[in-house]
């Protein structure tokens, strides 16, 4: 599937010299982070390739390092990720993992999902080189917004024949659903991306049109060269026009949370003034703690709809939503519509969402919001066996579509009144300051932000099984 190009040489300064190339197309934001191994003059006199290895050695008498020669399934050698370093680009971690003559550099992510393809991938390659002088796994980060990145790997190998080999992968990840993102989910659906991007190349590239990864301005491609060479080939993603499909793919995955028809502007109300602000699609490991932060600052409350996939990482911003006051509900396991799935994935969605939440909690998890705000009886039935609750939304922005921190917040104050529950997400930094500006102004307006069980049980109390848009009652569907 990924190309893979080898080169083999007896010439032991190539095989140097092109071990260090890779590092060349490393995201600066990391590379800038991390020392490097060891530069290439200092390579040539040593060939543990660690900068820990000050003993210099002809590089054709190398005995390799105990590290390199360690035969172990990678697994066992790296049994747990160490600390990581956070990075500018929220969401993403960087973990590097330097051993001898093996030097791992990968992302992390808050999907546990995409963190599992990306170690299956990364040492994978690993493994296939326990026995060499020398391996290296570095990526560059291509990001196109919170949720679609890309990572570029190049897997850089010099055997214990002094071979080297190259190999390049190129994996686009949906963090929000925890998976891969294919070329073709990219693309208008009859249209030849292919043969596009072929028109727009010059014809010494062979593209290799099963993977790529790509920013707001560009796609990349792999290409496998005449002269034996690989290359990363940039295409501007104005060659495509209105071919280029991402914001679509984000829209037909995410985007069609229902408006509610009581979404109107509010008449003035003479009641209570308490509302619920709610937030989908989280925690996320930046906007989310930045969020609390300004909650905090407000002494305003919230609830939270979390996803099960990404509480491996984040349970820590769990912990502080509940310590903190707020309330913590499921957005099931890896955001589906629970309409359109088997009984037993409705089941898991929940369960597994519950078990991970309860872990963290200690508490039973009572508020259910289906993704995209789609239930029917089944899953209004099985929500309620879990002595569960879905709760829709009265106020919709549509921040994850505006991504406009002062729309979000007219909107939400154009519209508040008693009762109300607001949607938002905080995997948006949008979003996140919209909200913000709405809590700071309607606090100043008299309102209460308390979370959707407070607001339930100010009026009247939580019926389980019972659906809610605001907080004044069941709705019937
Ligand atoms: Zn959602």
């Amino acid at each position: 599937m990924k190309k893979t190009i080898v080169w083999t040489f007896v010439g032991v300064l190539f095989c140097v010299y092109v071990g260090y190339a890779f590092s060349q197309t490393l995201a600066d934001i990391y590379i800038q982070a991390n020392k490097p191994l060891v530069s290439s003059t200092e390579l040539a006199s040593t060939p543990a390739a660690t900068p820990e290895a000050t003993e210099t050695v002809s590089h054709n008498n190398i005995t390799p390092t105990p590290e390199a020669i360690e035969t172990e399934s990678p697994e066992a050698v790296l049994p747990a990720l160490p600390a990581c370093e956070s990075t500018d680009v929220p969401g993403i971690r960087h973990i590097v993992l330097d051993e001898g003559a093996r030097s791992l550099h990968l992302p992390e992510t808050d999907s546990l999902e995409v963190n599992e393809q990306v170690r299956n991938i990364v040492f994978t390659r690993a493994a296939e080189h326990t026995d060499g002088l020398f391996f290296a796994s570095r990526y560059s980060l291509y990001r196109y917004n919170d949720q679609l990145v890309g990572f570029a790997f190049t897997f850089t190998a010099c055997d214990a024949d002094s071979s080297l080999t190259e190999t390049k992968v190129l994996m686009t990840y949906d963090l929000l659903g925890g998976r891969a993102v294919a070329p073709d989910e990219l693309f208008a659906p009859a249209f030849d991306f292919a043969a596009a991007t072929a028109a727009v190349l010059d014809a010494v590239h062979t593209v290799d049109f099963t993977s790529l990864v790509f920013d707001t301005a560009q796609a990349v491609f792999l290409s496998n060269n005449e002269d034996g060479t690989c290359d990363e080939v940039m295409v501007p993603l104005s060659a495509y026009g209105d071919n280029w499909q991402a914001d679509a793919y984000l829209l037909r995955y995410y985007g069609h949370e229902e408006s509610s028809p009581s979404d109107e502007p509010a008449a003035p109300s003479g009641e209570g003034k308490y509302l619920a602000i709610t937030f989908d699609d989280g925690p996320e490991s930046t906007h989310t703690a930045r969020l609390l932060d300004g909650l905090a600052e407000h002494d305003a409350k919230a609830t939270f709809f979390v996803l099960g996939h990404r509480l491996g990482k984040t349970a820590d911003l769990i912990e502080r939503m509940v310590n903190e006051g707020h309330s913590v509900g499921s957005h099931t396991y890896s955001h589906v519509n629970l309409t359109a799935v088997a009984k037993e994935t409705i089941a898991y969605q929940l369960d597994e969402t519950n078990m991970l939440l309860k872990n963290i909690t200690g508490q039973e998890v009572l508020l259910l919001r289906p993704p995209y705000g789609n239930r029917n009886a089944q899953v209004a039935e099985m929500a309620a066996e879990r002595g569960m609750s879905l709760i829709l939304w009265s106020v919709d922005p549509q921040d994850w579509k505006m991504r406009d921190a002062r729309q979000t917040a007219d909107h939400i104050i154009a519209r508040a009144k008693d009762g109300e529950i607001i949607l938002l997400h905080d995997i948006y930094a949008s979003s996140v300051d919209g909200a913000l500006l709405a809590v700071k102004e309607l606090t100043a307006q008299g309102y209460t932000f308390v979370t959707v069980d407070e607001l339930l049980d100010m009026n009247g109390g939580r019926v389980t099984g019972g659906i809610y848009r605001t907080g004044k009652g069941t709705v019937s569907k």
